[in-house]
């Protein structure tokens, strides 16, 4: 069997270069050409991983199968990939470091003096290379976080110069930079990339491929200049130009060649020309979009779109699978209040309530569960958006007053409450109910059994609270039924309303399987429902 080849990209000048899309989009095309690859993610903070991070701090935490708590970008691998990833696909610093410091209280070094070279570099090695070991993978595209210069990405970068040495011809480093265009001087600039690459050689690390991010055409004199001083083959320097959508990068990456001069330099034969056929279809089907449809996505983060980053894509492929262009209102959910919601969801088709944790901004989001509710607007709650229906239909509809979540508050009438399990954790990381468990629904008669058609399902998770049980046979009496269970706990997975055109709440996330080529059925049934 051939060996795994590895592809480093790193990034210079600034970050929100797009990284995250190069690697999956360098990805798609390798894999479209018939080989199997996967993308990983450094990220050169001191969090083990993201899931204690503020949304405001680092977007969107993701969640995988296996319950590992993860950079948004592994949503982008999924996304493009059409295969799930794991906690192997995302390593941190913090999670280096409590390796190496766990190994050094175990006596594992033997006394030796433990140190960030080689102890720290080899342990990121170590997970670089975990990836390839089980010949699972012909190619592996690892993405170095942060800028090149960074302090703290020194020692991920060292690691790369020195699997570089030792891979030798099976591994490549890309580096993405900002070519910026100076309006007064009406020029491309090149030397902020020349500084980046320099200080790359300063570590020891000589990009292959250059692919520089550019508001403006290029011209083949800039790529020669570029690829002169800095070392790299005039062929191997690539532009990264604005585009309608992050779905177009691959093609015009395929266009450029980027895949096959990484290809032959990882010395990984080209087999046939890469199959996108479907891939074409669903862009030109998201650029022909003509009905556009309104809709409200509530939730507290709405300021920063990378903090629902999943649910955003998932509403996209939705309205693409059913051919209308979505004109979605973040809506903040503090800024919601029973003056306004009229005025500001009236014109809405559907409205999804967002997850969330906190009591900040809880009461716009029951306001907007329940004006969903009243008007037979398509509703979707996800995780505490279906918390928030059942906290609101408790109040509204059975008339407990007082029913809330023991998350906000000490209540007399807790309808969501802590799930058992959760009662003696202390610690905040990675201590929630997380990954795929499978739901069960009972009942085929409901919007989700006609959206999934099937009665069984996996779905991932992220939550610490759950609808609690006491409360369900008055719950159904009145109409919210919970149709979907899990098959060993009997957690309530999912709410529905019978008596209302579309009203469903799910405690799981899936927003996290909606991929460009698969979209989510759930998704999907919403955004029909919004507009039938
Ligand atoms: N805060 C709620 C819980 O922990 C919901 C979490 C979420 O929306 N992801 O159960």
């Amino acid at each position: 069997m051939a060996n795994t080849k590895f592809i480093f990209v790193t990034g210079g000048v600034t970050s929100s270069l797009g990284k995250g899309i190069l690697a999956a989009s360098l990805a798609k095309l390798i894999q479209a050409r018939g080989y199997s690859v996967t993308i990983q993610k450094l990220d050169p903070y001191l969090n083990v991983d993201p899931g204690t991070l503020n949304p405001y701090e680092h977007g969107e935490c993701f969640v995988t199968d296996d319950g590992a708590e993860t950079d948004l970008d592994l949503g982008h691998y999924e996304r493009f990939l059409n295969v799930p990833t794991s906690q192997a696909n995302n390593v941190t610093t913090g999670r280096i470091y409590q390796t190496v410091i766990n190994k050094e209280r175990k006596g594992d070094y033997l006394g030796k003096t433990v140190q960030i070279i080689p102890h720290i570099t080899d342990e990121i090695k170590r997970c670089i290379m975990l990836l390839g070991k089980r010949g699972d993978y012909d190619a592996v595209v690892t993405e170095i976080g942060g800028v090149v210069g960074d302090i703290e990405s020194l020692p991920f970068i060292e690691a790369v110069r020195q699997l570089k040495w030792e891979l030798g011809g099976d591994a490549l480093c890309i580096h993405l930079t900002l070519v910026p265009y100076l309006a007064a001087a009406g020029e491309i600039k090149t030397k902020p990339t020349q500084h980046s690459v320099k200080k790359l050689l300063e570590i020891g690390v000589q990009p292959d491929i250059l692919v520089l991010r550019t508001e403006h055409d290029l011209n083949n004199s800039i790529r020669q200049k570029v690829a002169l001083f800095c070392n790299v083959d005039k062929n191997a320097v690539f532009e990264s130009p604005d585009l309608q959508s992050i779905y177009e990068v691959p093609l015009s990456f395929y266009k450029q060649g980027l895949d096959e001069v990484a290809m032959s330099k990882l010395r990984l034969p080209i087999k046939r020309d890469p199959d996108l056929e479907a891939w074409k279809d669903k862009l030109n089907r998201l650029y022909n979009l003509k009905d556009i449809v309104k809709i409200a996505v509530v939730g507290k983060y709405v300021e920063l779109p990378d903090a629902y980053k999943s649910i955003h894509e998932a509403l996209n492929h939705a309205g693409m699978v059913n051919n209308v262009k979505l004109d979605i209102e973040w809506v903040h959910s503090e800024k919601l209040n029973d003056n306004n919601v009229a005025e500001i969801l009236g014109d809405k088709k559907a409205i999804l309530v967002a997850p969330g944790f906190g009591h900040r901004g809880i009461d716009g989001k029951i306001i907007a569960t329940r004006y969903a509710r009243e008007n037979n607007i398509p509703f979707l709650g996800i995780c505490l958006g279906m918390q928030c229906a059942v906290i609101e239909f408790a109040r509204n509809v059975l008339g407990i007053a007082d029913a809330n979540s023991s998350e906000f508050c000490i209540t007399p009438n807790p309808v969501i409450d802590i799930m058992e399990q959760q009662k003696a954790i202390t610690n905040m990381g990675h201590t929630m109910r997380l990954g795929a468990y499978p739901c069960h629904i009972i009942d085929q008669d409901t919007n989700a059994f006609r959206a999934y058609g099937t009665d069984t399902i996996q779905e991932r998770h992220r939550h610490r609270y759950e609808f609690n049980n006491t409360y369900l046979a008055d719950m159904e009496a009145h109409g919210m039924k919970a149709i979907g269970r899990n098959p060993e706990s009997d957690l309530v997975e999912i709410v529905e309303i019978k008596d209302h055109k579309w009203f469903v709440g799910v405690q799981f996330h899936p927003e996290y399987k909606s991929r460009f080529e698969t979209p989510h059925p759930l998704f999907v049934a919403f955004i029909k429902a919004a507009i039938s």
